[in-house]
């Protein structure tokens, strides 16, 4: 039997030190066992025969028999090109190579019966197949040939003659070094039960299957199993977690919580708001820490809730924190706070990089001494010079913006861990959720408060401006503001700039009859926070700015957001943005300015905003447009989604039986003993030395 693990690929035949070099650089395949999980991203059916007179251009792949009648070249220089006229007798074809003549005409022989293989196109009314793959007719056996399998290979390797060819016949050899049954890596109960294929059936059908059944089989296996180890991984550590911290335990609601909730609450909480605040209520004076995640679209009064659970822990005789991701959402909470909490004997400090001198050693000192009981920053809050007397609870605010490592940190700043609220306008799809934050209890603000209107989106391509204006007008001449918001790219930055400059100039020539603010990046600090507090003021009626204003700015009379380049945001930011307006009674609008020619995934974005206003419909369809690893958020928290067959966007179902699965091995077996789920534990300590540790999010 050969030692897959350990075997290194370059003595695969075939293989060699060179070529083993480009697979480990290129693709991480260093032994036998990585190519055996180097799994195919697509499989042909190579069953089937066509005729040429059946070929039509849309067509996907299709494979003809026959002969080569001659060969021609066409055209000069870069543009020459081969041609083999070829036949099977009843009709002709073109095929067609635009490099490597020569290797084509030496290898391939007139007379001699080929399978062409390739995607079929129309040019000059003629059909044609540019880069085919050829075989000999007789080194092939395809009626029991099956699905051939394709693999993904990069430019380098490509260069260097290693195609998805290949790396099939790299499998191909290694499935024939195997004459021995691949050892199985689930306990023998969960194969049984679950009616899954063994491991050896799996990988040897998920690379090469007879049909479209066998490959679905195998692969569900595959990814059942991938999921089932991130799940037992996280929820094992969840449970050593609960059991070894003891969370500091906030008995009772007392005068603070009280008297904010009488006197200072200038409006009725909504049903959701309150259950939200029962759940953390409850955890709080659970005797465990808590680690909830507070998930609420934009605008659905997360704020209150984190302030009133901070009353809890005050008035339990501890101090809070809350970190938010930029300077400016930090000093919009800090103002918030101290108008809400204005008469209560609370005190409140700011504490961002733009705090300095004697003003920052008096909020460390008061931080210190528990003078301070609420203390608002950025991560500024982090840094070793900032000590609290006894922090009993953190809120972190957007919390996307937050690497693991960052957040590892605030248990740091208190002997006992603090209990951890997690707040998030990003909805998280579950099954996100599950694997990212499956350790984080979760609650959910699904209620915005009364009165909102809806907001209304309107697509408008950019060079009908008039009507954009007319809009505009309307609402300001009703006392109402808007925002005019461009997109900000490191990599184009001075473009960027350049556009909202542009923009600006084009918006004071079209309506000089109002005040315009103006904000981007590369201003100093000082002018920025001077242009944002005009318009926060009301001083100005336009603020057209890049997308600093994106997280958390609250200007409730604003009614109108234009997103410029619309077609060049996420759709989670376009959310993110749209939820700046809609935070009065009235009617607001969102306008999505883009240019005229869109591609099909734009075009979807676009419509999907035009037609809801649900942040986790949104999520949805962003996690399936993009998949989960662009997803805003998955990248900075610095969670690999190093998953390599099951995909979070579509195998819902299997993540959730991973998960319930999981969830009983666990209740069945809790101290990893039980001999019948020994192979588990031993993969499970294998596997977590690779495993990012997912689960310490906070
Ligand atoms: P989020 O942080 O979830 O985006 P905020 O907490 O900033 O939302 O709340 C948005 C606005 O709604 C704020 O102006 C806030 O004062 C207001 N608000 C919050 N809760 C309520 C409520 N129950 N009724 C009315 N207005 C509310
Ligand atoms: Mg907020």
């Amino acid at each position: 039997m050969i030692d897959l693990e350990h075997q290194d690929i370059q003595f695969l035949p075939g293989v060699g030190p060179q070529r083993a070099k480009l697979l480990g650089d290129e693709l991480q395949i260093h032994t036998l066992h990585d190519l055996l999980y180097t799994f195919p991203y697509k499989h042909i059916d190579r069953t089937r025969l066509y005729y040429i007179h059946e070929l039509t251009a849309d067509m996907p792949y299709v494979q003809i028999r026959g002969q080569i009648l001659s060969f021609e070249t066409e055209g000069e220089g870069r543009k020459r090109r081969l041609i083999a006229h070829f036949t099977d007798g009843k009709g002709v074809v073109d095929l067609i190579w635009f490099n490597g003549l020569k290797y084509i005409t030496s290898t391939y022989k007139t007379r001699t019966d080929y399978v062409v293989f390739g995607r079929p196109s129309a040019f000059n009314g003629r059909i044609n197949i540019a880069h085919p793959d050829i075989d000999p007719a007789d080194s092939l056996h395809l009626n029991t040939m099956g699905l051939q399998p394709y693999y993904n290979t990069t430019e380098k390797m490509k260069r260097a003659g290693l195609n998805s060819r290949s790396l099939e016949h790299f499998t191909s050899t290694l499935f024939e070094k195997i004459n021995f049954t691949i050892p199985e890596t689930l306990p023998e109960h969960l194969v049984a039960s679950l009616r899954l294929v063994s491991l050896d059936e799996a990988l040897r059908h998920v690379h090469y299957p007879r049909n479209a059944e066998e490959l679905r089989k195998a692969q569900f296996r595959l990814k059942f199993e991938e999921l089932l180890y991130i799940q037992l991984n996280i929820i094992r550590y969840t449970r050593d977690r609960r059991q070894k911290y003891r969370g500091f335990v906030f008995a009772r609601i007392g005068t603070l919580f009280h008297d904010f909730y009488e006197k200072k609450l200038p409006f009725e909480l909504t049903e959701a708001q309150k259950r939200v605040i029962r759940e953390i209520r409850k955890d709080m004076g659970s005797g465990k820490q808590m680690n909830r995640l507070l998930q609420g679209d934009v605008g659905s009064g997360k704020t209150l809730v984190a302030l009133m659970s901070m009353l809890i822990a005050l008035d339990n005789g501890f101090q809070a924190c809350i970190m938010a991701p930029t300077e400016i959402l930090a000093e919009q909470h800090f103002a918030t706070f101290r108008s809400m909490l204005e008469g209560l004997p609370i005190r409140v400090e700011l504490l961002t990089g733009a705090v300095k001198g004697k003003r920052r050693q008096e909020v460390l000192e008061g931080v210190k001494q528990c003078n301070v009981h609420i203390l608002v920053g950025t991560h500024a809050v982090l840094e070793d010079t900032v000590n609290f007397n006894s922090l009993g609870m953190v809120v972190i605010d957007e919390q996307h913006r937050f690497g693991v490592a960052q957040r590892a940190r605030l248990w740091t700043k208190s002997t006992n861990p603090p209990h951890v609220l997690v707040m998030t306008a990003t909805p998280i799809p579950r099954t996100l959720a599950m694997t990212l934050y499956g350790d984080l209890d979760v609650s959910v603000i699904d209620e915005l408060p009364p009165g909102r209107k809806p907001i209304q989106t309107i697509h408008q391509f950019d060079n009908r401006r008039e009507s954009l204006y007319r809009l505009m007008r309307s609402q300001l001449n009703e006392g109402r503001q808007a925002y005019v918001v461009y997109p900000l790219i490191k990599e184009s930055e001075k473009m960027d700039i350049r556009n909202l400059e542009e923009g600006y100039e084009q918006l004071c020539r079209a309506m000089p009859e109002y005040r315009i603010s103006r904000v981007h990046g590369k201003m100093k600090p000082a002018e920025k926070e001077a242009e944002m507090q005009a318009f926060a003021a009301g001083e100005t009626q336009i603020l057209v700015a890049t997308t600093v204003i994106e997280v958390g700015v609250n200007v409730p009379n604003a009614s109108v957001m234009v997103i410029e380049n619309a077609e060049r945001f996420g759709l989670a930011q376009l959310h993110q943005l749209r939820g700046r307006v809609g935070r009065g009674a009235d009617q607001s609008y969102c306008i999505l300015v883009t240019k005229y020619q869109l591609s099909a995934d734009t075009r979807k974005r676009i419509q999907i905003m035009t037609e809801t206003n649900d942040g986790f419909e949104i999520a949805e369809a962003d996690l399936k447009l993009r998949g989960p690893g662009d997803l805003e958020g998955t990248q900075q928290s610095g969670i690999a989604f190093n998953l390599r067959l099951a995909d979070l966007a579509r195998d819902g179902q299997i993540l959730q039986l991973a998960r319930d699965t999981a969830e009983k091995i666990l209740d069945e077996d809790p101290f990893c003993a039980a001999e019948r789920n020994k192979i588990l534990w031993k993969q499970l300590s294998k596997l977590r030395k690779t495993l990012v540790n997912w689960s310490a999010i906070s």
